[in-house]
């Protein structure tokens, strides 16, 4: 149950929310059937805004067939009533050395488009503004929508950024887990061979802005703290995060922390809560085998051998299954209570779904993979969110977010 009644929530809302809060017994007790349960789901039209699974597209997995991805194929999304779901372009950090980001980021944007798009043969569209998810969940379609992973996608060069954003791009992070050469990541901060800027470069705040006056959504996910702050101060439209949990519950640098949700409240942007296990649980982020040595040396030995990308991504999921098999994992309450943390500090305007499935080698039981989102509804339901709350956190945050960066696009150009 909702252990407080949060003033920053909208009148309508609070009335409900507080009426279950004080704790009619009555409602504490409903029991929801799973009818009642997939109507509100699918009523909800969840908007997931990160998944990886491009990146096993690129390279030959087949999204149409079931089990084509670890986490996602188009079987399980139907089950998981995903209504739309942002597919990450990824660019591995690897492609600086190569200058070859561009031409990979290229690359990744063709297999969302032929390999997810196309195939899935109209059970998803293209979608690049708000209206056009409204009208495909009017529809009862689908919406398939693009975002980049790694600001060095862009080799520095905002005219590849016009680029990208004519492609289609809605959102970009300003960086992955690498420092580029205009904004600090949170993936190397800690490495004093890393060459940091304290934040954004003045092409950084550049990007930003051009980012603003394109209309495409500025992602702080993966950024530095210092990048964050100045994303606040100098982006014209609200923020967003695609794939972040909270600090307070979990202590990773990839996570946000109270004062950095508050912070991207007041810019009326909005945090996908991510569902990797080291991002919502101590515990198992603490037994990660990203912090064994011999784990390492047996994926880097894997990666630099197995010449096919394929078999290699096949191999090092395996040899984590291996590792993680003793290990604590984190868990759907878990993800509900990220969810719940952020309601509390900031209300419920503020807070979505970044799933990162097929990103990430650990998800939490009970919301194993896309076609578990049904169970994370029930949860929400049963700890007390009404089903106007649940739509707010899959889509309605959303919708509004792009609106209000497709209305300052408006008033730039
Ligand atoms: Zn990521």
């Amino acid at each position: 149950m909702i252990r407080t009644c949060n003033r920053s929530l909208p009148a309508i809302v609070l009335a409900g929310f507080c009426l279950l809060s004080v704790g009619s017994s009555a409602q504490q007790k409903k029991v929801w059937t799973d009818a009642e349960v997939m109507k509100i789901h699918n009523e909800a039209y969840l908007i997931d805004l990160h998944n990886d699974i491009p990146t096993k597209t690129l390279v030959g997995q087949n999204f149409m067939a079931r089990g084509g991805g670890e986490h996602t194929d188009i079987f399980r999304m139907k089950e998981g009533g995903v209504g739309a779901q942002f597919f990450a372009a990824y660019v591995p950090a690897s492609h600086v050395a190569t200058k070859s980001s561009a031409h990979h980021a290229l690359a990744m944007i063709d297999t969302i488009k032929e390999d997810i798009v196309k195939k899935s043969a109209g059970q998803f569209a293209l979608a690049i503004t708000a209206a056009d998810i409204l009208n495909n969940k009017k529809l009862g379609r689908r919406s398939a929508l693009i975002g980049i992973e790694g600001g060095h996608a862009i080799e520095d060069d905002p005219r590849l950024l016009r680029q990208f954003y004519a492609l289609g791009t809605r959102y970009m992070t300003l960086t992955w887990s690498n420092t580029n050469g205009w904004a600090d990541s949170s993936g190397d901060i800690s490495n004093p061979r890393v060459k940091h800027h304290g934040g954004l470069t003045d092409l950084g705040r550049q990007i930003v802005l051009e980012m603003n006056r394109l209309g495409m959504m500025v992602d702080i996910s993966h950024v530095a703290d210092s990048t964050f702050y100045d994303a606040v101060k100098i982006s014209k439209a609200p923020l967003l995060a695609s794939h972040s949990s909270c600090r307070a519950l979990c202590n990773a640098g990839r996570n946000m922390t109270d004062d950095m949700i508050k912070a991207l409240a007041r810019t009326n942007g909005v945090m996908g809560i991510n569902f990797n296990c080291d991002f919502l649980n101590q515990k198992a982020k603490d037994a990660s085998p990203a912090t064994h040595p011999d784990f390492i040396a047996k994926r880097d030995r894997i990666n630099k051998t197995v010449k096919d990308e394929a078999e290699a991504m096949k191999q090092v999921a395996q040899l984590t299954a291996q590792y993680r098999a003793n290990t604590p994992r984190a868990t759907l309450q878990d993800v509900v209570d990220h969810i719940d943390h952020v309601v509390q500090l900031v209300g419920v305007d503020h807070v979505a779904l970044g799933s990162d499935f097929d990103g990430v080698s650990c998800t939490p039981v009970g919301l194993e993979d896309v076609s578990k989102f049904p169970k994370l509804t029930r949860a929400l339901l049963e700890k007390g969110y009404t089903p106007q709350m649940i739509t707010k956190i899959y889509h309605g945050n959303l919708i509004r977010l792009m609106q209000d960066v497709e209305k300052t696009a408006t008033s730039m150009k």
